[in-house]
């Protein structure tokens, strides 16, 4: 038997025979029966497997009601009520059918209700899709319709997106297969897209065949690693009929679908010009409001897609006044990032409504929405950012003005040479 230093037997483990050291402490029972920590692990996780519940049920503690889940998207996002309006209830319908389709025998079933979200770029759908998945206790994926190809072409398979979501969902089936897919660029699989390419499919068809195939509820077969799926491999299989697809898409020239059928319509009843005339005078938010399935499928989405996508929203454009918003409203607005930043260098930092207009203006000139102000922002504050630990004021105040954004005062006091940056060169694609 092994001694300690004391001549003392050292313990030994009963389990695995092993003696006491530091790396190995063991702890004694009744009878001089003794265990080391490694198989204290091993006894824990023995039981653990054999207590394991056989299936993971789906128990929101509280069913979050639509406005509940509108009120909670309003703290990250600008406008866009009607598609705020539209998500809160496909979510809240998600959840109502995930617990229902938990009963053995449902007796009525329930249908999915996947939601098509169309609004410009940078208009925030991605953001909805996002800030979604950041409150709900379903697993998420935000998945690309452009890497998809129809098996043969260069590319990805539809797998991959229920792959995507059975990574958030840490491999567990169960709960993956009650989850949330983002699709992005759906558009860009349309039948007469201009971006068609041919390493990826023809007319775009077979594409949207397989992803409808997965809308519909098919069991998928996904391959572990991701990447194309070869006959060796061992795949997981999800069944995604109770997986809820939001899709998104710029649909440009989607406008003019929606106008000749309503122009078409008021032909039908014999008044021609005067309806032509207000049709060009309604905004094209009251236009888009009208997107009617029809018009996605004259668009180029087979009918059997845009079948599977009942909820259709369109987002609006967003205009200077929503622009200022998005700089200061949100939880996470940059302003916000920005004043807290400075007072991290013992700094008030205070923006004028000029200086905020001046630079959602700058924004919109560049054609991305609300993508453009993180890039118009960080533009102004590099500078300030490099400077202002060796010319800041103990607990001074650092107003920008719309003089500091257009480049004619300096902000630290000495007066600037260079000339207002022009932004007609600053288009960005
Ligand atoms: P897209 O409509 O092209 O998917 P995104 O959702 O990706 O646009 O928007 C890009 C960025 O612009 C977001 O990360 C967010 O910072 C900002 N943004 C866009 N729309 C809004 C909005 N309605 N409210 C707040 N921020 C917005």
């Amino acid at each position: 038997m092994a001694k300690t230093g004391k001549n003392k037997p050292a313990q030994m483990c009963s389990f695995c025979g092993r003696y006491a050291s530091d790396e190995r402490p063991i702890v004694q029972g009744p009878e001089d029966v003794c265990i080391c920590g490694e198989c204290i692990e091993i006894c824990s996780r023995i039981v653990s497997e054999q207590t394991a519940a056989p299936k993971s049920t789906f128990e929101p503690e509280k069913l979050p009601t639509p406005r509940e889940i509108k009120e909670y998207l309003d703290q990250y996002v600008i406008g866009q009520d009607d598609a705020k309006r539209f998500l809160a209830v496909a979510v809240h319908n998600h959840y109502k059918r995930l617990i229902h389709f938990q009963n053995d025998s449902p007796d009525v079933e329930l249908d999915k209700s996947n939601v098509l979200l169309i609004g410009p770029t940078g208009s925030g759908k991605t953001l909805l899709a996002k800030t979604l998945a950041r409150e709900l206790e379903v697993p998420f994926a935000i998945c690309d319709a452009t890497t998809v190809t129809e098996a043969g072409y260069v590319g990805e398979d539809v797998e991959n997106f229920v792959l995507k979501l059975l990574q958030s969902a840490d491999y567990d089936v169960e709960k993956a297969q009650r989850g949330i897919v983002y699709i992005d660029e759906i558009d860009k699989v349309g039948k007469t897209s201009a971006n068609v390419s041919i390493t990826r499919d023809v007319s775009g068809e077979g594409v949207q065949q397989s992803l409808l195939k997965m809308l519909e509820g098919t069991v998928v077969n996904v391959p572990p690693q991701g990447g194309r799926k070869h006959p060796e491999q061992s795949y997981i299989q999800v069944d995604t009929s109770q997986i809820l697809f939001i899709c998104g898409g710029t649909f440009v020239g989607l406008e003019d679908i929606v106008r000749r059928r309503l122009g078409k319509k008021a032909i039908g009843f014999g008044a021609e010009d005067s309806n032509q005339s207000s049709d060009r005078n309604l905004e094209r938010a009251e236009i888009m409001k009208q997107v009617a399935s029809e018009d996605i499928i004259h668009y180029g989405i087979i009918p059997e897609l845009v079948g599977r996508l009942p909820l259709i929203a369109s987002l609006e454009n967003l205009d200077k006044k929503t622009l200022v918003n998005i700089m200061t409203k949100p939880k996470n607005a940059i302003v916000r990032q920005y004043v807290k930043l400075f007072e991290m260098e013992d700094t008030k930092l205070e923006f004028t409504d000029g200086a905020l207009e001046e630079l959602a203006e700058r924004a919109l000139k560049r054609d991305t929405g609300a993508r453009a102000l993180r890039g118009v922002v960080e533009e102004l504050m590099i500078d300030i950012m490099y400077r202002l630990p060796d010319e800041k004021k103990e607990g001074g105040v650092l107003k920008i003005d719309k003089n500091v954004v257009d480049g004619t005062k300096d902000l630290f006091g000495s007066r600037k040479k260079k000339a207002p940056v022009s932004e007609k060169n600053k288009k960005v694609s």
